[in-house]
């Protein structure tokens, strides 16, 4: 097999959902976004139904 040596290579990297930046992170405890300083980058705005709130790309 010679698919799972891309297994091993697993690079976490975090996408912040505010300003799109990627980056590596360097700790487990990421508070964060190594770019625009928002803690909420995992996150997108917080919509005011959230039922309604389905992540779109713009
Ligand atoms: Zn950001």
């Amino acid at each position: 097999m010679c698919y799972y040596y891309y297994m091993e290579i697993k690079v976490t990297t975090i996408t912040c959902k505010r300003c799109g930046y990627t980056w590596v992170p360097r700790k487990t405890d990421i508070r964060l976004c190594a770019k625009c300083k928002t803690p909420y980058f995992d996150r997108e705005r917080k919509p005011k139904n959230e039922k309604e709130g389905e992540i779109k790309n713009e």
